[in-house]
């Protein structure tokens, strides 16, 4: 105490058994935000009337008031527990809409999960979520049952029934834990007796755990009582919220060092014994430099600035660190760690702890900083959703033409579920999102507003794949010279396989031996296993071919025509997913000239292309899943508006007099959902939509819709035919 926080921040930055790395993650509403102003005022980082603020404001006015903490990636705190001092950093403090990609990539950084759910509502779609991105990562989590204070004013609910309402609460998180990570639950499961479940309210500033009434004598009966008379502020007094709160995320959630021997070996899957695996399983301070960018903010004054996990190393101003996927190091201009929401530079941050660093000009979201040239990569963050709709933008002035195109590539370092490209028919700027909402959000706030640049936005068109049905081939692709040939049969990738890469299960990543097992658990053929040479998106090249002279050193070249072909599908020019490309024969000029990019690339394009018209080509559209709130007698009329939509209803549940409405529907047939649905149900409906996957247009539909789009992107319209692409 009286030590300036600067120094006490400095102090604990070296000794990991003293940090712990948290997020918190919840459905919408259920007081995420509340909860983390109310942490960040109780341990005196932020001023408690600022806290709590935002609740009146919309979110323009909110953005602007709260600055501090909206901008800031992460938050530290310093907690007191039992005469030691920890310090806590938080990620991921949430601010405007979010689209469910901020979690997710928190989830890279951090070693423990706050889950925060409303003791109302209980679970809700978007917990489940939540949860499941955070097991994946082996992030360890513990529960904060939220809004108590409701279940005792609003529900009324008598004091006997309290422990069985927040005792359901728990079951239902268990549940959930116990299907996604059954090998985890036994040590994970939630668990109030121990403490890894807190009851609170964030809007009142109040929380108990068992633990904590030990400690306190505020129990369960003290709790009820204060409720009931409204003194919320004297509950607040004698147990605070951050106390209960962070002494559970002290006792119970993992230290960098520990957490790195679980977490590694999922999201990255190099040589553990190598000397760098060995620095990223201990979290070795004293070694190679391992930094993963999970954010990237541009900062008003220091520019942009990346922040991230420091796994290993420690990191000092003017290192020059390679960034993967480049060529080049990036010189380390400065170093920090955060007090409250403020940057702190420092002169070194060792591994364990939370980096914000300047001067890694060529890192994006997702690149690891690093002293190794060649680093085996972090598995990629996994996102739930994937881009389904696009906009065309164009700047009002032409004159604003190079300040769009710099406002678009740092837009799309900020924001990996961002995809920015240019049209090359057209020239036009495509921006690719989430929804309109998302879309909306980086043309007005982050394009216009932030940086001055008034744009047109063309109404957003849909995103779609191309996949196979069936079996093709052998196919065959003839290089122009007719001097190489190249022989694949194509076929569609079976589901758990395109889930194992999806999930992160698979990964050319990993050491060879455990790819092969992996696949031949996952029922691929010895010999097939053994052969897969590349995977591109959820697509991959199996080479069964045997002894052919001067194949390895043409590999590249056939895999780039691989790219090519499935970048711009051969349907629509949609990229295809979910495609298996078995090369069975190749024949090649002897003469390395006449087998150069220039004949090897068209060859593998023109067969792939052709082949995978010949097995089946079908469109894909993009589905959501709808969850809708809504007073019982407006349901009907809900459900109509998801059914008039070539919708589907999945469920029914009702809380109370609310039904909860589970449907899913197409996004080419949701625009204009939030202005129907509110004139069908009087305004009265609460809704949110998440990303459900890409799934077969009807058949009645897929021609017109290929024609559609091919007419949209100046290209013929006509339904290609194989012959199109093979002679
Ligand atoms: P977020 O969407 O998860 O960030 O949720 P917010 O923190 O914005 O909270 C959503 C709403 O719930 C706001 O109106 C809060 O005032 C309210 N809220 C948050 N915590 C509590 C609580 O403990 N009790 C009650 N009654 N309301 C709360």
């Amino acid at each position: 105490r009286g030590k300036k926080m600067v120094e006490r921040v400095k102090f604990l930055m070296d000794k990991p058994d003293r940090i712990r790395n948290i997020g918190i993650c919840a459905h919408i509403d259920h007081g995420k935000t509340t909860l983390s102003d109310n942490l960040l005022a109780g341990s005196g980082m932020i001023s408690m009337d600022l806290a709590g603020k935002q609740l009146f404001m919309d979110f323009d006015e909110e953005e602007q008031a709260r600055g501090i903490t909206i901008n800031a990636a992460n938050v530290s705190m310093v907690h007191e527990v039992g005469g030691e001092e920890y310090l806590i950093n938080l990620i991921d403090t949430p601010g405007h809409v979010d689209f469910g990609g901020d979690v997710t990539r928190a989830m890279r950084a951090v070693d423990g999960a706050v889950v925060v759910v409303d003791a109302v509502e209980g679970t809700m779609p978007q917990t489940e979520t939540v949860l499941r991105q955070a097991l994946r990562e082996n992030v360890k989590p513990i529960l904060f049952i939220n809004k108590v204070d409701r279940l005792i004013n609003e529900l009324k609910i008598d004091k006997k029934e309290m422990p069985i309402r927040l005792g359901k609460v728990i079951d239902h998180v268990n549940k959930l834990v116990k299907g996604m990570a059954p090998k985890q639950y036994e040590t994970w499961k939630l668990d109030a007796a121990q403490g890894t479940v807190v009851f609170g309210s964030a809007l009142y500033k109040w929380a108990v755990s068992i633990p904590s009434m030990k400690r306190t004598g505020v129990g369960f009966n003290e709790v009820y009582d204060y409720c009931k008379e409204g003194n919320m502020k004297e509950l607040s007094t004698k147990s605070p919220l951050h106390s209960a709160l962070l002494d559970a995320v002290v006792h119970h959630l993992p230290t960098p060092v520990e957490a790195q021997k679980v977490r590694i070996p999922v999201i990255w899957k190099g040589d553990k014994e190598s000397p760098v695996g060995k620095d990223l399983m201990t979290c070795n301070p004293n070694n190679n430099i391992v930094f993963m960018v999970t954010k990237i903010l541009t900062d008003p004054h220091a520019g942009e600035v990346a922040v991230g996990r420091l796994f290993a190393g420690t990191l000092e101003r003017g290192q020059e660190l390679f960034v993967t996927g480049t060529a080049n190091t990036n010189r380390v201009q400065s170093v920090a760690v955060s007090m409250g929401a403020e940057r702190m530079e420092v002169e070194k941050i060792p591994s364990g702890n939370i980096a914000a660093v300047t001067g890694l000009r060529d890192a994006i979201v997702g690149s690891t900083g690093s002293t190794l040239r060649e680093m085996t990569p972090f598995e990629a963050i996994k996102h739930v959703s994937e881009p389904v709709m696009t906009v065309a933008v164009e700047a009002k002035n032409m004159k604003d033409l190079p300040k769009l195109v710099e406002a678009l590539r740092q837009v799309a370092k900020e924001d990996p579920t961002v995809k920015v490209e240019i049209n090359e028919e057209t020239g036009e700027h495509l921006i690719s999102g989430m929804g309109e909402l998302h879309l909306e959000v980086v043309t007005k706030s982050r394009i216009t507003r932030d940086r001055g640049i008034d744009v047109l936005t063309s109404p957003p068109i849909v995103v779609y794949r191309e996949t196979v049905s069936g079996t093709a081939g052998p196919v065959e692709g003839k290089s122009p010279n007719k001097h190489n040939r190249f022989y694949i049969i194509i076929e569609p990738l079976p589901q758990n396989i395109v889930d194992a890469i999806k999930n992160g299960d698979f990964s050319m990543n990993m050491m060879e031996l455990e790819r092969r097992k992996t696949l031949e658990e996952l029922g691929m053929e010895k010999d097939e296993a053994k052969g897969v040479t590349h995977v591109y998106g959820t697509n991959m090249l199996i080479d069964v071919t045997k002894g052919i002279q001067y194949l390895k050193e043409t590999m590249e070249l056939i895999i780039e025509g691989m790219e090519e072909a499935l970048k711009n599908g051969p349907l629509a020019r949609e990229p295809a997913q979910g495609i298996k490309i078995k090369l069975i024969d190749v024949k090649l000029h002897e003469d390395a000239v006449h087998r150069g990019p220039a004949q090897v690339i068209p060859a593998v394009r023109s067969a792939i292309q052709g082949g995978v018209l010949m097995a089946g080509a079908t469109l894909l559209e993009p589905v959501q899943k709808v969850f809708i709130s809504v007073p019982q007698n407006h349901m009907g009329n809900a459900v109509r508006e998801i059914q008039g939509r070539r919708g589907t209803i999945l469920d029914i549940k009702s809380e109370g007099d609310m039904s909860i409405i589970e449907g899913s529907a197409p996004v080419a047939e949701l625009f204009g959902f939030a202005g129907d649905i509110r004139g069908a149900t009087e305004g009265r409906a609460m809704w949110n939509i998440e990303f459900q996957g890409f799934e077969a247009l009807p058949t009645n539909l897929q021609n017109e819709i290929v024609l559609n789009i091919r007419k949209r992107k100046g290209l013929k319209v006509e339904i290609p035919r194989p012959s199109d692409y093979l002679e």
